[in-house]
C-alpha cells in the first residue's frame, strides 16, 4: 500500500473526484431483499428480487471492503434492503471491522431482525444504528410498512440505547405524514440522546416528492410545531441539517436529500447488492465491479478502475439528473439509501 496512513490507521484518501472532494465513505448495500414493503419504497406484491449468484457473495464484499479502506475510506455503511434479512450479515459485520482496524462501521435497518443480533453489533464495536421508523402509530406503521411490526423496532430502539449503542432515527416524510407523527416522533428525541432526522421523500418508483405538498417546507413545518427550535450545526460533510429543540435531550434533524443541498461537500460513493459502484445516488453506476471481479482481475486494476471513476464523479446530482431521462432503479432497495 502506497498511501500514507493517518493516526486512525487507515490512508489519506486516494479518491479524489475532479471537483478536489474526497471520497471517504461508502455505503454498501449487501441484498436487495426485504422484510417490510414499505410504499415509497417496494410494491406489496410481484418485488423483483436478484438470484443469489447475482448479488456479491461475502467473499466479494470482504475484497471491496479491504480495496476501498486501502484507498482511503474511513467510514462503511451497511445497508439494504433490509442487511439482516440476508443469513450470516452480523458474521460479515464482524470480518469487515476485525480486518480493517480503523474502520467507522455503520449499519442502516428498519430493526424488525435485529434483535438477537444486537449484542453482537455491539461486541464488534458498531460505531452507529440508523433505525429507519416512520411514526410512533400501529395502524399507520402498518399502512406505510405493510406489516404490524412496530412493538419489535421501538424495542430495538429502546434496547439499543440500553447498550448505549450511538442511536439516529430516519423517518421518511410523505404526504400523509401528518403532524401528529412529527410530534409523536419527536418525543424519542425529546425523551432520550437521539438524533431524530426527518428525510425528504424521493420520487422513486415514479411517486411524486409530497413533502412540499402542504405548502411548507420541512423545516417550515418544524419551526411551526417546535417553537424555539434553533439550528445547531452546518458540518460540511453532514447530509442533515441539525437543530436543538428547548427541552430536548436529542435533536432533531432534516435530510434534504431531494433538494440536493448537500452535494457540494458529497464524500461517499455506493456500491448496490449486484455490484455496481455509484458515485451519485441518481446514477445508473459507473463501474461493475462483479464483473471486474470476476473476470478475474488483480486488485492493481480494480483499484485503478476505481480511482478513475471516482475521480469522473459529476458535480452534484442534478448534473447527474440532467444527463439521464429517469432513475433507472424501481426501488431505493436497490441502492440503499
Ligand atoms: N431497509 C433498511 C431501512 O429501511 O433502514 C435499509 C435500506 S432503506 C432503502 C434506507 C433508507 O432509505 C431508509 O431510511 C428508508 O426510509 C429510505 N428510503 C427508502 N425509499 C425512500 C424514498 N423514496 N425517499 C427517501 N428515502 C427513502
Ligand atoms: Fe425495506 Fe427499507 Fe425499503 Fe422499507 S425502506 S421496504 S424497510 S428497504
Amino acid at each position: 500500500m502506497n498511501a500514507s496512513r493517518t493516526a486512525c490507521s487507515l490512508p489519506t484518501s486516494r479518491l479524489i473526484d475532479k471537483h478536489g472532494r474526497s471520497v471517504t465513505y461508502l455505503r454498501l448495500s449487501i441484498t436487495d431483499r426485504c422484510n417490510l414493503r414499505c410504499r415509497y419504497c417496494m410494491p406489496e406484491k410481484g418485488v423483483k428480487v436478484l438470484g443469489h449468484g447475482e448479488i456479491l457473495s461475502y467473499e466479494e464484499l470482504e475484497r471491496l471492503g479491504r480495496l476501498f479502506t486501502g484507498l482511503g475510506v474511513r467510514k462503511i455503511r451497511i445497508t439494504g434492503g433490509e442487511p439482516f434479512v440476508r443469513k450470516g450479515c452480523l458474521e460479515f459485520m464482524e470480518r469487515l471491522k476485525t480486518n480493517n482496524p480503523g474502520l467507522d462501521l455503520r449499519l442502516t435497518t428498519n430493526g424488525v431482525a435485529v434483535m438477537p443480533h444486537l449484542a453482537g453489533l455491539k461486541r464488534l464495536g458498531i460505531d452507529g444504528i440508523n433505525l429507519s421508523l416512520d411514526t410512533m402509530d400501529p395502524d399507520r406503521f402498518l399502512d406505510v410498512t405493510r406489516r404490524d411490526r412496530l412493538e419489535t423496532v421501538l424495542l430495538v430502539f429502546h434496547e439499543a440505547l440500553r447498550m448505549d449503542i450511538p442511536l439516529k432515527v430516519n423517518s421518511v416524510v410523505q404526504v400523509e405524514t401528518g403532524d401528529e407523527d412529527i410530534v409523536q416522533l419527536a418525543q424519542l428525541a425529546r425523551d432520550n440522546s437521539v438524533a431524530l432526522r426527518f428525510i425528504e421523500l424521493m420520487p422513486f418508483s415514479g411517486k411524486a416528492r409530497s413533502d412540499l405538498c402542504r405548502g411548507e417546507s420541512l423545516a417550515e413545518r418544524l419551526e411551526r410545531l417546535f417553537p424555539g427550535m434553533v439550528e445547531i450545526s452546518s458540518n460540511d460533510i453532514e447530509t442533515a441539517r441539525k437543530f436543538s429543540v428547548p427541552g430536548f435531550k436529542g435533536t432533531l434533524g432534516i435530510i434534504e436529500g431531494e433538494s440536493r443541498r448537500f452535494c457540494a461537500s458529497c464524500n461517499k460513493v455506493r456500491i448496490t447488492p449486484a455490484g455496481l459502484l455509484k458515485n451519485c445516488l441518481y446514477d445508473r453506476g459507473v463501474l461493475d465491479l462483479r464483473e471486474l471481479m470476476r473476470s478475474g482481475a488483480e486488485d492493481q486494476e480494480i483499484e485503478a478502475r476505481i480511482i478513475d471513476s471516482v475521480r469522473a464523479k459529476l458535480v452534484d446530482g442534478h448534473k447527474v439528473a440532467e444527463q439521464q431521462e429517469r432513475l433507472c432503479e424501481d426501488s431505493m432497495a436497490t441502492i440503499g439509501g
